[in-house]
């Protein structure tokens, strides 16, 4: 991570030299007075070096991807978990002494595994984050406290099953706690407002570490409605997606629609085997008998009658629309747990486009023909009207691509 990097040439000179003689002296030499410098600061019981037994247990912990988990992935020299401020404090000043790459690691969920990989050949460390995951709720001021390291499932964030009516959870963001290359640490007001805005948006671990954020809290009624509706090709899948594009964006900001376009097996009339499936899915804030009625008079090509509705609170929910209908709400708190249709660790590829015009017809035909493809099996499309105000995300919808290979 470049943010350690003083802008004197001493760092860089000694990453030069590590990058072209490890493992041998010098960067052995780096290595020992890395681990020197971890010890006199007394947090040597949270260092994983590649020796300890604990090392890949560590590594692997929140690595969803086993793209990213090869012999020849890059490996981290060290893994730090972080009990307290200081700690991390501790391993951004070794690291900067000893001129080491950092990465920061909250949950690991990241697509390309940019938090616990190094595309350079220059050793580096991984600071996680996984241990400061403490969330401190206020309810009378409506906000909460929350360590970086909680995962979606113990406080949810990004964008999320809200982001229509409240907008992205970075744009709730009133406060953080952030640690600068200098090691020192800073508020949004002793940070500024530059800092502040650029912390929220992309380039995640290119300013310094957050330690936790201050989130406005938001209400939800104690009533949610979900529902679930899949349509094939020969159920007329293809123009009710075209139609839905159209009146999508007129659903009420309390409602998530999203779509997830995938292939089924199947016998057709023309001897196929395989067809595409489209699955409209919807969380709605308020009752069964509201979502029909609103369903009807918007977008009456679904068919959505009240046996199609669920009803529950807002968390089962994420529940209902994670693929995990049947699982106990504490599973949310499981940060090992992987959607089991995904088996294991799966290995896969995203891709996001936004379309800012409605796809024709003709457009989504050429999409599942190259569905249909047996080299395409596994890949699935998922659509979200991102419909928003937020300052963050301003397009009409966003379609992203994801390839799972088993
Ligand atoms: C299958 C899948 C589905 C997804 N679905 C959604 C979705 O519905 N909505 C959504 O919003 N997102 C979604 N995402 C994206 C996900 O939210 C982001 O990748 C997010 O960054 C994950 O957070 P994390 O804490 O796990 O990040 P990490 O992987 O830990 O880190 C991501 C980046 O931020 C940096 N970083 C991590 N912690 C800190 C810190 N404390 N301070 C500074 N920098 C830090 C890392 O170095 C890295 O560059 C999805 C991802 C996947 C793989």
């Amino acid at each position: 991570m470049g943010f350690l990097h003083s802008s004197s040439l001493f760092p860089f000179l000694l990453v030069f030299i590590v990058s072209f003689s490890w493992p041998i002296t010098s960067s052995a030499d780096i290595y020992g007075d890395f681990l020197h410098c971890l010890s006199s600061s007394s947090i040597s019981n949270l260092v994983y070096t590649q020796m300890n037994s604990s090392y890949s247990s560590i590594l692997e912990s929140t690595i969803h991807n086993s793209r990213f988990i090869t012999p020849t992935s890059p490996k981290p020299w060290v893994i730090v978990t972080p009990l307290h401020v200081s700690h991390v404090q501790a391993t951004i000043r070794c690291s900067k002494i000893h001129g080491l790459q950092l990465r920061t690691r909250s949950g690991g969920h990241d697509f390309e595994g940019v938090s616990y990989i190094s595309e350079s050949e220059s050793p580096f460390v991984i600071i996680d984050l996984a241990n400061l995951r403490s969330v401190q709720v206020d309810v009378e001021n409506e906000v909460a406290w929350v360590q970086s390291g909680a995962i979606m499932g113990e406080f949810g964030g990004g964008y999320g099953l809200l982001f229509r009516k409240y907008g992205l959870a970075a744009d709730n963001v009133i406060d953080a706690e952030f640690i600068d290359a200098n090691g020192r640490i800073l508020n949004r007001k002793s940070m500024g407002e530059d800092l502040f805005w650029a912390i929220r948006g992309g380039g995640g671990g290119s300013f310094g570490i957050v330690l936790s954020w201050k989130i406005k809290l938001v209400h939800v009624g104690e009533t949610v409605t979900v529902f679930s509706i899949s349509k094939t090709l020969e159920q007329n899948a293809t123009q009710i997606l075209h139609r839905w594009q159209y009146i999508s964006y007129k659903f009420p900001d309390g409602m998530y629609p999203s779509i997830t376009i995938s292939t089924t097996n199947t016998t057709t009339q023309d001897g196929r085997n395989l067809t595409v499936v489209v699955t409209f899915s919807t969380m709605f804030l308020g009752r069964a008998n509201e979502l029909v009625l609103l369903m009807q008079n918007i977008f009456s090509e679904l068919g959505l009658t009240s046996k199609d509705c669920n009803e529950m609170s807002f968390v089962e929910s994420i529940l209902a629309l994670g693929l995990l209908p049947n699982q106990n709400l504490e599973i949310l708190l499981d940060r090992n747990y992987r959607v089991s249709f995904l088996v294991a660790t799966p290995s896969f590829k995203t891709k996001s486009d936004y379309v800012k015009k409605p796809i024709p017809e003709i457009g989504f035909q050429g999409i599942w023909s190259q569905l249909l493809e047996p080299e395409a099996r596994g890949a699935t499309f998922n659509f979200v009207v991102k419909w928003t105000n937020s300052r963050n995300l301003q397009s009409l919808s966003h379609i992203g691509r994801g390839i799972y290979t088993k």
